[in-house]
Formats: C-alpha cells, structure tokens, sequence
C-alpha cells in the first residue's frame, strides 16, 4: 500500500521568522542562522496521497505483528518517524505498543468518565525514553554505515535517556559517554548504563550542568548528542499519540496528563496530535496538562503569569528526579503546543506526589515518583473542576516503577514526610504458628 510513497523529513528551524531548513544528514541540534532549537518536518503532501482512513487500516494490521521490524510501536509506524531508515540498519527492542491500563474503579471514585494510564514505562529499559532512543541510534548506526564520522554518541541525564542510549547504543556497537548528576538519579538507573558498557561520568552537579557540560562535549562533530534538544529523539516519542488513539479506537481522549522536565515530551505528544489531525485520522485535538513537581516548576510559575516570560530556576531536590530539571531546553516548544492545545500547567509537592503514585498502586497500578506528579495533578485538577465528570482523561506514566525500589519502601516505611497513613501498608509480622496466624486474620477481616 505504501509501496508507490516517497515519504521523507528534514530538520527545520523552529523560528518562524526562519525556517531554515537542514538534511537529517546534517550533525547539527540548533539553527547555524538565529540559535533556536530544530524539528523533524515530514513531507505531509506525501503522506495525504494515502487517506486518514488507510493510514488506521495499515497502523492497525501492523499492531503487534509479529517479527522485526513491525514488533515496535516505532517501527509500525515508521512512515510518520524516520521515513528515509534503511530497515537493515534499525536498532529496535521491542518499545511501544504498552499497555492502556484501564482504571474504571478510580475514574469511578473521581467521578470522571473514564481514566487509562498509559503504560511507557513498561518498556525495554524501563522508561519512555526508549521511544525516542530507538529513533536516534537506528539514525546513527545509519550513518555510521554510510561512512559518518560518528566515534560516539553522548547525553545528560536524569537517569533514564542515560539507561536507553546506553543499552540501544551497545545493541548496535557504538560507544556511548553518559553524564550523570551525582546522587541524583536511583540506584537502577544508576547501575543500568554501567551494566551495558557505557563510559559513565558522574558530575558533581545538578543536570542542568551535565547538560553544559554535553553540549560542550558535542561542539566536536564526531561525538553525537542524543538528549532530546535533538529533535530526532523526539520524534520517537511523538508516537505516544497515535498509540492512544489507536487504543481508543481512534477516539480523542478529552485530557491528556503528562509529567514535565525537559519538555520535550510534551512537545512530542502535541506534534502526534497535529500529525494525525493534519492527516485526517483525527477530528479533534485533547487538552494536554503538563505536570511538574514544585521543586522543579518554571513551567508552572511561568504558566500562573499567562506564559509571558520564562525564568528558568535552580531545580530543588525532588524524588522526581527524572524531572529535577530548572532550564528546560524545550520550553518554547512546549509553550506553542500547549497554547494550540487549551493547556495548563500543574504542580505536585513531595507529598501528594507520594500519595497520588500510593493510592494508584491500590487501584493496581505500580507507579514511578513521575507518573506520582502526573496523578497528583489529576486529582488537583479534578478538585478545581477543570477536569469535568464528562471528561476521559489518559495519564501518561513514564517509567517503570521497579526501578524506583527505595522510593516505594520509603513511602511504606512512612519515612516521606507528611504522607498520608490511609495509602501506607504495614507488612505484619508472626511466628510461624497458626493460632498467631488466626489472630492476625481475625483482626485483618474484622
Ligand atoms: C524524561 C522523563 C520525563 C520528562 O520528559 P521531558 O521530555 O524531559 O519533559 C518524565 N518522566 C520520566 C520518568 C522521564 O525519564
Ligand atoms: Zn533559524
């Protein structure tokens, strides 16, 4: 069906008084004109030649067909991504393509019409990040055949774009140099790049240092950075939106909640949106709420002021910290999606972040301190009515919740200040005799 399709895509300038436009051959993050971040602009004349309608068809006889390269969400829908990707050079694992978890019982007690957490997180190295890592290194490792001299590819790192990069990099036999923040990032996420050879660096700084200190690193064009202020990592992520949708049986979700650092992910998740729109497979756009924790809010503070003016801030330590981040390298990005997109911007302190990632796991789920952020602003936006109880909301959570181990005994062991007891769960301890057992129980089911 594709088979008479030339689709292709180049960087362009996100300044409109720029437009510059660049080949995806180019090792190039910013504009060489006026210093504003790029985009992946796809050629949507070509894509229109196949109907809105044959787009679903063929996304759909692709969903989960087995064998490379259609077993990843990226790769069935590699048309929209990385049209001019050589098959033989992807690097792929299996992302995309997670679950919708379908949360009826609390949408019930939020009185809203319907709640599904999208599940980015359970994924192959155990965050959302693996989305747009699959795009960058397959275009890489492409390159690299092509002659590029490309000896490494390099990032900063909350945690999880340093466990991605490392592991699809080591898949594809590149070199990877990761900058970490040190004590900042969990002990999984720590030792995951470790375990997949990377050369791991840890900086006695915040990651808005580590990310000085990458892009310094990157001026040298044989080392390629893969943090998201390329814009061809964030072209994986973009498939989130189709994904949903798809899972909604092509139906637009009234809200879609998303944890915010960097902003990159926000930026993607409107740019689907707009992709389907534009290409008729969509008859409207959701409204998107961006989630931050208070320690690390520029967005929100700039939100509260109508977004005019942005002052980035030293990010605070918070149990988010994969979205510890002050100076988000995005942030225009985000701001023109989420003024096309009726958006707000919501907050989450320390402890209804702890609550709200509790109180999902009751309902099944076992969430990351990340997605915590982005359930908390459900609630705080559900309490001030701007989510309606005609609303079907999808939140989307964005790392697994095993690799934030200590995060989940320290909430058990009340040890997270000013928690709430109701979401806490002793674990009771007894001899091994069945009268001490029957006691327990009886006071259990009382
Ligand atoms: C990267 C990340 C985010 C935030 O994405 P940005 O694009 O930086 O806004 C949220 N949650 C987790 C777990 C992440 O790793
Ligand atoms: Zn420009």
């Amino acid at each position: 069906m594709t088979g008479n399709l030339s689709p292709h895509a180049h960087f362009s300038c996100t300044n409109p008084d720029c437009r510059k436009t660049y080949s995806l051959q180019t090792v190039i993050y910013s504009c060489e004109s006026c210093g504003e971040l790029l985009q992946v602009t796809h050629d949507i004349q070509e894509l229109k030649k196949i109907s809105g309608e044959s787009w679903k068809h063929l996304f759909q006889e692709r969903w989960g067909k087995p064998g490379f390269p259609y077993n990843s969400g990226i790769w069935s829908k590699r048309e929209f991504v990385l049209p001019e990707q050589k098959t033989e050079n992807i690097i792929s694992s299996g992302e995309g393509l997670t679950h919708l978890f379908q949360a009826s019982r609390w949408a019930k007690d939020l009185k809203i019409q319907e709640l599904y957490i999208k599940q980015c997180g359970i994924s192959h190295t155990g965050s959302f990040k693996d989305l747009g890592m699959t795009v960058l290194v397959s275009h890489v490792n492409q390159m690299r055949k092509n002659g590029a001299p490309i000896k490494a590819v390099a990032c900063a790192s909350t945690g999880d774009t340093s466990a991605a990069l490392a592991s699809y990099a080591a898949k594809a036999g590149i070199p990877t140099i990761v900058f970490l923040p040190r004590d900042k990032v969990s002990t999984a996420q720590l030792i995951q790049p470790v375990s997949n050879g990377a050369k791991v660096i840890s900086l006695d700084t915040d990651f808005d240092g580590c990310m000085k200190i990458v892009q310094e690193v990157a001026k040298d064009p044989t080392i390629y950075l893969a943090n998201s202020m390329n814009s061809l990592r964030i072209e994986g992520q973009k498939t989130i939106s189709i994904e949903i949708v798809q899972q909604l049986d092509w139906k637009v979700p009234d809200w879609i909640i998303i944890p915010g650092g960097n902003l990159g992910n926000v930026s993607a998740l409107g740019v689907g949106f707009e992709m389907l729109l534009e290409l008729g497979m969509i008859d409207k756009l959701p409204r998107i709420a961006v989630a931050q924790a208070r320690n690390a809010n520029p967005l929100y503070l700039s939100y509260l002021n109508k977004f005019e003016g942005f002052a980035p801030k030293i990010a605070e330590k918070t149990l988010a910290s994969a979205i510890q981040i002050g100076n988000p390298v995005s942030v225009k990005k985000a701001i023109r999606i989420l003024n096309k997109f009726e958006g707000v911007v919501e907050d989450a302190s320390e402890e209804e972040l702890s609550d709200s990632a509790a109180e999902g796991d009751l309902y099944g789920l076992y969430n990351d301190p990340h997605t915590g952020v982005a359930l908390a602003a459900l609630k705080k936006l559900r309490s001030k009515e701007i989510i309606t109880e005609k609303d079907t909301v999808v939140v989307i959570s964005t790392a697994n919740g095993l690799k934030f181990t200590e995060f989940k005994v320290k909430f058990h062991n009340a040890e997270i200040f000013n928690t709430n007891k109701k979401f806490q769960n002793d674990i009771f301890k007894s001899s091994a005799d069945i009268k001490a057992v029957y006691e327990i129980i009886n006071k259990i089911l009382k």
